[in-house]
C-alpha cells in the first residue's frame, strides 16, 4: 500500500447494514450492503434508482395480479358447477 490517504466520504443514504456512500475524490459511488461493497458510478447510481423502482413496481403488479387470478379462479370454478 503506497497510499495512506484518506478519502472524503460522505454517506448519501442509509444506515450502517445498508448504505450509500459518496467519495468525492473519486467520484464513485459506493453501495454497502452488509459485507457488500460495489462500487457505481453516480450516472449509474440514476440508472439503478430507476431498475429498483422499476423492480419494485413489477413485483407488486405481478404479487397483486397472482392474488386476484386466484380469487377469479376460485369463484369461476364455483359459478360452473
Ligand atoms: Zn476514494
Amino acid at each position: 500500500m503506497n497510499s495512506t490517504k484518506q478519502h472524503k466520504k460522505v454517506r448519501l443514504s442509509g444506515n450502517d447494514d445498508c448504505c450509500v456512500v459518496f467519495c468525492s475524490e473519486c467520484n464513485v459511488i459506493e453501495l454497502n450492503l452488509g459485507a457488500s461493497t460495489v462500487r457505481i458510478s453516480p450516472e449509474s447510481l440514476d440508472r439503478l434508482s430507476l431498475i429498483l423502482n422499476h423492480s419494485k413496481a413489477r413485483l407488486a403488479q405481478m404479487q397483486n395480479t397472482s392474488s386476484i387470478n386466484d380469487t377469479t379462479q376460485s369463484v369461476s370454478l364455483k359459478r360452473v358447477h
